[in-house]
This record gives C-alpha cells, sequence and structure tokens, in this order.
C-alpha cells in the first residue's frame, strides 16, 4: 500500500471532518469532478483535430445499488493514467484540474469551464464512504486503472478493466449511525434512493453543463388487451428509463438581452417558489479583481412569513455553475431581505464551509456591490413607475423603515429617500424629497402625525391646526414610523433654494438670477416634527403674545384644572396650536422624547406590562378662542371649583379619546357628559 503524500494523515483528517460542515456535498463535488474531466475532453478535441469525440455523447452518469451499498459517480471524460491517479488522488491539495487550467490558459477562452482549484473535493466522498474505488482510463491509453482506499492511510494502484476512455467513482457507503443521547444519527442510507439522488443533483449541480443522467424508474400503463371485456381496469407496469436530471443551462451567465422576460420569471418562479411574477428583475455581470455574475428579483409580494422569525434571508451563492450555498445571508443586508436571486464566482473560495465563507472579504465585495444595485434598482422604480413602486412598498417598505431605525439612522443616507409616507395636503404617498420641494417659504421642518388609522388622524385637531398654516402633514399609520423618524431625527434636502438670511444678499441673487445665472441651490437640513409633542414654534409673534397674556390672565384657572388632573398630566396649558374658535376646545401634547404614539405602540410590545415602563408626559392645551373656554373661566371667577373639576376632566377624556386613547374610567366619563345633559 502506498501512503497519502502530505505529512497528513492528519490534513486527511481535516479535511473529511472539519473542511465541509455538510455531507451531502460530497455528491456535488464528486458530479463537478466528472464536469471538469468532460469539460478538459471537450476542450482538447477542441483544439486538437486529430482527435474525434462526439460532443452529443459528452454526459455524466450517476448509479446506485441498494444491496451492495454503492454510489457511482461515471463520466466518459479525459480519464486518468496510473501516474495521474497517483498524483491527483494520491496528494491531497494537488489540483490537476487548475494545473490544467494554468497550462491551457493562453487558448482557453469561452472553451473551458473549470470547476476545481483546490485539491480536497474528491475528498469529500471520505464523508460519507468507508472505501472509495476509482476505475480510469485516460484518454489514448489501452489500459485501465484502478484506485482505491479507506481514506485513512493510504491507497493502492493496480490495473483494472474499462472498456472505454473515462472514470468510474464507485463510494461503499458507511453504515448507518444510530442516533443517541438526544443527538442525531446518521442515516447514509438516504442517499441509495433515487429522490435522495435527484435531490441533491437538483439542489447543487442543477447548471453544471454537461447532461447528469440517471436510470430511473416509471410506470406506464399495459396496452388494453384485444380481447378486454368492459369491466377492464387499466395496469400498470414500471420500466427504466434513462433520464437527464439537471436542466444545465445557468440563465444568469446569460446577457440580459438574450434572455426574454418570460424565461426570467419562469426561473424566478419554480426557483424561489412564488406563484407570482417577480417586480424587478436585476441582471448583471461584474469584471475586474472579482468575476461574477449576478441575477437577482424584486418579489411582486411579500412572502407570508417574512416578518417572521423563521424568514431565512439570502442568496443563492454558486461558484461555476455548482451550488455552495441555498442562502448566503451575507450578500444581503436586513432591510433588503426581500430581494431574491443567484451570484455565481468562479473566483469566490468554492471548496470552503460556511463558518469559513462568512469572513471572506470577496463576498463582502459582492455584497456591496448588491446593496448598491438594489438601490439603484428602486430608485429608478420609484421615479419611473410610482405605481408598481408604491404596491412594492407596501410589501417592504416596513423593512427599509427598521433598517433606518436598527441603524440608529446610519443607513438613513442610504434609506431615506426610498421611503414613501402618506401626505395629508396630496392625498397619496410622496418621499421626503417630495414634501421638502413643495414646502412654502418659511417652513423649517417636516411635520407628521402618527397613528395607526389615517382618517382619524387627518380629522386631529393637531393636524388640522398645522394644516390650516399651509404646512403638510405627513400621516404615519406603521408602528415603526415615529421610531424611524426619531432615530434620523432630520432629513438633508437635497438641491432645495437657498434661503438667504438677510435681504441684501437676497436681491443681490435674485437679480443674478433675472441676468441669466443659475438659482443657488444648497442642502436643507430638516428637523423631523411630531404635530402633536413639544413646541412646533409655528405661532406668530402677535399668537405669542395673545398666548402668554391668556397664560397670565388664567394662571388660577390653569393651576386649579392641573390640580383635577393630578399625575395624569404634566401641565394645563394655552395651546399654540389651536388657534381659531372653529379649532377644537383641547388637544393632548407631549413634552419630551417620548409621545403619545410611541407610548401606545410600547405597551403593545412584550415589556408593555413592565411597571416602571416610560410614559409620555401630557399636556393638556386649552384653546383660548373656542367658546368652551370662556366658560371654563366664568367657572373659574365664579368660584365654581366642582364645575371646574368636571370641565378638567370632560376635556381631557375626550381629547385622549380624539387620541384614539379610552379615557382610564369610561364609567365615569359616561356619568360626567350625562351630568351635562
Ligand atoms: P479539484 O477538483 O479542486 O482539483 P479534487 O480533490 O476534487 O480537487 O480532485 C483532484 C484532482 O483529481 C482533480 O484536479 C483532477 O485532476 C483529478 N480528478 C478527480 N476526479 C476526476 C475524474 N472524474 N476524471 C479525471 N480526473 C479527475
Ligand atoms: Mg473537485
Amino acid at each position: 500500500m502506498r501512503k497519502f503524500k502530505t505529512e497528513s494523515k492528519k490534513l486527511l483528517d481535516l479535511m473529511i471532518n472539519s473542511i465541509y460542515t455538510n455531507k451531502e456535498i460530497f455528491l456535488r463535488e464528486l458530479i463537478s469532478n466528472a464536469s471538469d474531466a468532460v469539460d478538459k475532453l471537450n476542450f482538447k478535441s477542441l483544439t486538437d483535430e486529430s482527435m474525434h469525440v462526439d460532443q452529443a455523447d459528452l454526459a455524466i452518469r450517476v448509479s446506485f445499488d441498494r444491496d451492495a451499498r454503492t454510489i457511482t459517480v461515471s463520466d466518459n471524460g479525459i480519464g486518468m493514467t496510473a501516474e495521474e491517479l497517483e498524483r491527483n488522488l494520491g496528494t491531497i491539495a494537488h489540483s490537476g484540474s487548475e494545473e490544467f487550467k494554468t497550462e491551457n490558459a493562453e487558448s482557453q477562452g469561452d472553451a473551458l469551464d473549470i470547476i476545481g482549484q483546490f485539491g480536497v473535493g474528491f475528498y469529500s466522498a471520505f464523508m460519507v464512504a468507508k472505501r472509495v474505488r476509482v476505475v480510469s482510463r485516460a484518454f489514448g491509453e489501452d489500459e485501465a486503472h484502478v484506485w482505491e482506499s479507506d481514506g485513512l492511510k493510504g491507497y493502492t494502484i493496480e490495473p483494472g478493466e474499462r472498456a472505454e476512455h473515462g472514470t468510474d467513482v464507485i463510494l461503499t457507503l458507511r453504515e448507518n449511525v444510530p442516533g443517541e443521547n438526544g443527538e442525531e444519527g446518521e442515516n447514509y442510507d438516504r442517499y441509495l434512493s433515487e429522490w435522495g439522488l435527484k435531490d441533491l443533483i437538483r439542489r447543487y449541480s442543477n447548471y453544471v453543463r454537461y447532461p447528469i443522467q440517471m436510470m430511473v424508474t416509471k410506470s406506464r400503463q399495459k396496452p388494453k388487451p384485444e380481447d378486454a371485456g368492459d369491466d377492464y381496469k387499466p395496469e400498470y407496469e414500471d420500466y427504466e428509463e434513462l433520464e437527464t436530471i439537471n436542466s444545465m443551462t445557468p440563465i444568469w451567465k446569460k446577457r440580459r438581452e438574450d434572455v426574454e422576460d418570460a424565461d426570467y420569471n419562469e426561473f424566478y418562479k419554480s426557483t424561489f417558489h412564488d406563484f407570482e411574477d417577480p417586480a424587478r428583475t436585476i441582471s448583471f455581470h461584474a469584471e475586474g479583481a472579482l468575476e461574477y455574475d449576478a441575477l437577482l428579483f424584486i418579489p411582486g409580494r411579500a412572502p407570508f412569513d417574512l416578518y417572521s422569525k423563521d424568514y431565512e434571508k439570502g442568496l443563492a451563492l454558486y461558484s461555476s455553475n455548482v451550488m455552495i450555498m441555498e442562502k448566503c445571508a451575507d450578500l444581503l443586508p436586513d432591510y433588503y431581505n426581500f430581494v431574491r436571486g443567484v451570484v455565481d464566482s468562479a473566483d469566490v473560495s468554492l471548496n470552503i464551509s460556511r463558518e469559513t465563507l462568512q469572513q471572506n472579504r470577496q463576498l463582502r465585495a459582492i455584497a456591496r456591490r448588491i446593496e448598491k444595485r438594489v438601490t439603484s434598482d428602486l430608485e429608478d422604480m420609484r421615479d419611473n413607475d410610482r405605481e408598481a413602486y408604491e404596491k412594492f412598498f407596501e410589501s417592504f417598505g416596513r423593512g427599509l423603515k427598521y433598517g433606518i431605525y436598527a441603524s440608529y439612522g446610519a443607513k438613513a443616507t442610504e434609506l431615506a429617500d426610498l421611503l414613501l409616507f402618506w401626505s395629508a395636503k396630496e392625498q397619496k404617498m410622496i418621499t421626503l424629497a417630495e414634501y421638502a420641494k413643495a414646502m412654502p417659504e418659511g417652513q423649517k421642518a417636516i411635520y407628521f402625525a402618527a397613528g395607526d388609522d389615517r382618517d382619524r388622524l387627518s380629522k386631529m385637531p393637531v393636524v388640522t391646526g398645522v394644516l390650516a398654516r399651509g404646512f403638510d402633514v405627513l400621516l404615519c399609520t406603521q408602528d415603526v414610523d415615529e421610531f424611524t423618524f426619531q432615530s434620523m431625527r432630520e432629513y438633508v434636502a437635497r438641491d432645495m433654494p437657498k434661503v438667504y438670511e438677510d435681504d441684501a444678499a437676497r436681491e443681490a441673487a435674485e437679480k443674478a438670477v433675472a441676468d441669466g445665472a443659475e438659482p443657488e441651490l444648497e442642502d436643507r437640513h430638516l428637523e423631523l416634527k411630531n404635530v402633536a409633542t413639544g413646541d412646533l414654534d409655528l405661532a406668530s409673534e402677535d399668537e405669542k403674545k395673545e398666548a402668554e397674556e391668556a397664560s397670565k390672565e388664567h394662571a388660577d384657572l390653569f393651576s386649579a384644572m392641573k390640580e383635577a388632573l393630578g399625575d395624569h398630566v404634566q401641565k394645563v396649558a394655552v395651546s399654540s396650536r389651536l388657534v381659531s374658535a372653529d379649532d377644537a376646545p383641547a388637544c393632548i401634547t407631549t413634552e419630551g422624547p417620548l409621545s403619545l404614539e410611541m407610548e401606545k405602540v410600547l405597551k403593545r410590545g412584550p415589556e408593555g406590562d413592565i411597571e416602571g415602563m416610560p410614559t409620555a408626559q401630557r399636556v393638556l392645551e386649552l384653546n383660548a378662542k373656542n367658546p368652551v373656554f370662556a366658560k371654563l373661566a366664568a367657572a373659574q371667577e365664579a368660584g365654581d371649583a366642582d364645575k371646574v373639576k368636571l370641565y378638567a376632566g370632560l376635556l381631557y377624556d375626550q381629547a385622549l379619546l380624539v387620541e384614539g386613547i379610552l379615557p382610564e374610567d369610561p364609567v365615569a366619563f359616561a356619568k360626567n357628559v350625562c351630568e351635562l345633559m
């Protein structure tokens, strides 16, 4: 027996047991080798006219024998001489294929599509096999040789028989290992079945460019006998047929203009199990230091489990048409988790397990490029096919917003312009940039209201008040909205007309424009403001003064009301939002970082019941122009403390109702209303 060259009983052990974490890839590796062998023969015949190879015959065949517990992978490729068996299979980490590629680097062009490069894939067979026998006959030789090994100490090479050039790799599978102590066992038998092998071939080797054939059992109806009576029941029989299992054409290797949309759609639906066409198909080929093809799809609708914990993001990763990983999560940022597709790069180290891939720099470079492509494609859809984009956003917008929130706003530069919100003024979905462009002069912030019902929001006094001043309000109905805005803090509107601080500068600029200069533009930083929190600073000087006077004049009333409401409110004050007699008599706003809506969202969450959860600091704002206010003032003046208390409670409760929050004591509320009647 000859010993493996390389130190490396140890190395072999490492190879077999730790490079690969997934045993089933052994078939992928053997098929890849067979494909390379066929490819080499094909290539040689193309460059050497004296060789007669019928391209149509080139194939890989997979078969199994249940009783003998063997799986055989055969090819009619270039084969190996005894010396090549020795060199390629006797030396771990020696790749004959890589050598072949280098030797033919000059002339290969597109003709050669070699997969192998590390010289370790073959040994993955020992993960499932206790014995591997390789019968090979090199093209142009008369003799065949047999290489055999148990994968432990060494191997033997002896003369053998093979009718034609090519190679058979015959694995004798290990015995099953029963599971114990709650640990899963190993079931090698599952590979000894037609469906088991077909499944592996389709999953990992579907796009290998040569046919992978298998003898499969099929069923057919027996011909009806001539003398069959009326009660004849059709009979069936099994028969065997050679079938090509793989589909061979990797659609992502084709150029976009050579593929029909229908074919892309079909590929998408069958590969990613969707019944709807994708909304967008992105296909590109990257050249340079890192070469790869990418075919990406943006689904037309969200899969049912997109927002569940079980959803796994990722793109299928291929290397030279062979699948490495079904869902490579590192290729997509979380907020683009809906993207499906394939990345194929001959440069990505193929024979490497998941764990190692995660730190792969090449992968990170590909991921960055993919992210950029998806972003620009979404921008394109937003600008040129708004209807489709709105549909997209309905399905996936929440994830984009969450992306900003989860990055503490860091991803806003990338994602903020992809967001859409409902404009109360325009009555449609708009972007933040569109909001900014439509702002009247002097508007300094983007205003939004948050709640779960658009209709209710549009009627809220705090909203109508801002609208009445001519400012648009974004009505935000997803629970993540306000958290997203808070993490962004501001939106930078690009290319806005420049605002001039002093008149002289403005006039000079206006004159310049009149003389034909381009108007000056600037980036404007716009605060994102909830119309129901804090000071909106919208009141005019006059209004401010009026409010101040009212506050002073009615200081007693406010303190009496505050006392009546106790800890429910932080304070009672004159409203700067509700300023006309037609506006509501009162509204609830908040001070500090937590809005009423955020409080609601947090309460719904898993920690909602925990004591000491922060609550929004409420302010009861009164409309000094509303007739109700006059009544309140009169009651206070008349010293009718009971009435002030009653009114205070009622105004507070109904302001909460408008916010969609039930009064804490609905019975008392109802009783109070009746009392007034
Ligand atoms: P790699 O494919 O990365 O080169 P492997 O360990 O899978 O590494 O295979 C080692 C070498 O053995 C190959 O490079 C090739 O030269 C040779 N080889 C393996 N399988 C075959 C085959 N079916 N026909 C011809 N040569 C083969
Ligand atoms: Mg290989």
